[in-house]
């Protein structure tokens, strides 16, 4: 039976497995890391691969826009682009990147330290006839955490704890009108915190080798705008009509002031989008569509119904020109119980991107912000200009299309399957004694190794058998041939890389020509036809 893990020490478990096996690695790491940035090793690189190619196939290639597919109001097609990382500025101030793209930031005056504002917590607390907010970062342990460094500032002893008076819960820092006595999260000293700062996200950069402040671009933030800028080249080029999607994946980079929590927050980190394109009369429909689509792809993807949520803003959090909007978020282990992160949002953006490209960027009631006068006495925020309508060949109705917007990180969605997959259970070992297993419960399609081909021993003629094999499988699917080594140790290390399934050549394949297929997570045995083995492990992989 599968044991769920002890959430306490799930994460360090994860993180110290992902490195040992190869799934992802500190960037730079033998200069000490580069914080915010990581590399994906061996199995990684075909876990993400995985996972995007099942994005691509389930949005796109597999789409069906003949007929109308489950749930969705009418048939729609949908294609793909990819474009560049660095795009013409102008789009950045067109898409209100460029001014409001930002976070709060504080420092710490005594430690040095940065922190996101909206990430440190606390709780007020009087003791020795003094009342301090007690800070720590926002985590499942900030409550002990800030205990502790209560106990220390006011120098009493943890016997002694009920000297400290508490007063009201643990609340976020933002929330606390007094700047008076807070206690920073790195610092011995009280009051060492600056006011909050704001901070744009984007990565400045220059084009050409004069450097000059004309020549400033930025590493796009997200990979929608691409999308945006392409529409009327896409529906020019093609024969689609709306409703049409166009996805993207690709690279996306955000300065975030506190990257953390493993890749969940990263400052280089890739996207799967998808802007939608549809008549605004039936933009509230296409909503509920995506929502409930995209919450299935996680289900699909073996994420269980326990740990995804889907979480619909309240109209004060949208954005104004934004008509709706939900994220779906997952439990991850590093998050207090009860708390979610978000995996991706599906927002109605309504015509907001496409008349902020004709139109220049638009203030809160939808009008172009085209007064303020850049350094060449041009409109700071000129849109392109160009008619980035769509007319309706059938009806001859034109029209400013509403967008909506699936928006996941291919990160996110790794880090989510590996948080997911990972347990532990008991099971055999070759004597038949019980031992811990721990086992990577990956979907098969997005499993890095889809199955081990192993001999049971290096003789009689079982290498031979089982190389032939592995090389006739190696031409559909990503196999590995082991033969060192006990079978037992052989079938565990594989179950910690995720492979689904091991095929081990035995005695008995010498005289009937069959192998034994061994299921990872049931640990169940099959024995098949050396014949139809692809056939079986392409079925297993696809049903
Ligand atoms: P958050 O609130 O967590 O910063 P966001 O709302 O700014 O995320 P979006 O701008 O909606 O995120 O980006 C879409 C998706 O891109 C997110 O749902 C997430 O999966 C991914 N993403 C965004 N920022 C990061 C990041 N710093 N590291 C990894 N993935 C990210």
């Amino acid at each position: 039976m599968a044991a769920s893990p002890d959430k306490s020490n799930q994460m360090e478990k994860i993180v110290s497995l992902c490195k040992r096996r190869g799934f992802l690695f500190k960037n730079s790491e033998i200069y000490g890391g580069l914080n915010g940035f990581w590399d994906y090793g061996p199995l990684g690189v075909e876990l993400k691969r995985n996972v995007k190619a099942a994005w691509w196939q389930d949005m796109v290639t597999s789409h069906d826009d003949l007929n109308k597919v489950e749930n969705a109001p009418e048939p729609f097609a949908m294609t793909g682009i990819d474009s560049t990382i660095i795009m013409h500025p102008q789009v950045w101030k067109c898409s209100g990147h460029y001014d409001l793209f930002h976070d709060f930031m504080v420092d710490c005056r005594e430690s040095n330290k940065r922190y996101r504002h909206d990430q440190i917590v606390g709780r007020w607390v009087e003791a020795k006839n003094q009342k301090i907010f007690v800070s720590a970062p926002a985590s499942e342990n900030c409550e002990s955490d800030i205990e502790t460094k209560a106990l220390k500032f006011f120098n009493i002893r943890s016997k002694n704890r009920d000297q400290l008076a508490w007063i009201g819960d643990v609340v976020n820092l933002t929330t606390i009108s007094e700047s008076e006595n807070v206690l920073a999260p790195d610092a011995k000293n009280l009051n060492t915190l600056t006011e909050p700062r704001e901070f744009n996200l984007m990565f400045k950069t220059t084009v050409g080798a004069l450097g000059n402040a004309d020549d400033f671009a930025f590493l796009r933030p997200e990979t929608a705008q691409g999308i945006f800028v392409n529409f009327k080249n896409v529906i020019d080029s093609t024969r689609y009509r709306l409703p049409l999607g166009i996805a993207q994946i690709g690279k996306s980079f955000r300065n975030e002031i506190t990257p953390r929590n493993f890749t969940f927050r990263s400052r280089e980190f890739e996207q799967m989008e998808i802007e939608f394109f549809c008549h605004p009369d039936e933009s509230q429909k296409w909503y509920s569509y995506w929502r409930d689509r995209r919450l299935q792809w996680y289900h699909q993807m073996g994420i269980s119904d326990e740990r995804l949520i889907m979480r619909e803003h309240h109209a004060d959090e949208l954005a104004h020109y934004s008509i709706g909007t939900a994220d779906i978020e997952y439990a991850f282990p590093f998050l207090p119980s009860g708390e979610y992160g978000e995996l991706e949002g599906v927002a109605h953006r309504g015509d907001f991107d496409l008349r902020s490209h004709m139109e220049g960027k638009l203030d809160e009631s939808s009008n172009p912000l085209s007064l303020e006068l850049d350094e060449h006495g041009q409109p700071k925020y000129r849109g392109s200009g160009k008619d980035l309508q769509y007319r309706d060949d059938l009806t001859n109705e034109k029209y400013t299309p509403h967008v909506i917007e699936p928006s996941a990180g291919a990160d996110r969605a790794v880090l989510a399957f590996l948080c997911e997959a990972y347990t532990e259970d008991e099971a055999p070992d070759e004597k038949g004694k019980m031992q811990t297993r721990t086992l990577m419960r990956l979907h098969p399609r997005i499993a890095p190794i889809k199955a081990a081909v192993f001999p049971l021993v290096k003789k009689d003629g079982m290498p031979e058998v089982a190389k032939e094999i592995y090389l006739q499988l190696k031409k559909d699917h990503n196999v590995f041939y082991d033969e060192k080594g006990a079978v037992g140790r052989r079938y565990r290390r594989q179950d910690e890389a995720g492979t689904p399934y091991c095929i081990t050549i035995d005695g008995e394949t010498m005289e009937n020509q069959t192998v034994t297929i061994r299921d990872r997570d049931s640990l169940e045995q099959t024995r098949v036809p050396v014949a139809d083995i692809g056939n079986e492990i392409r079925n297993r992989i696809n049903s």
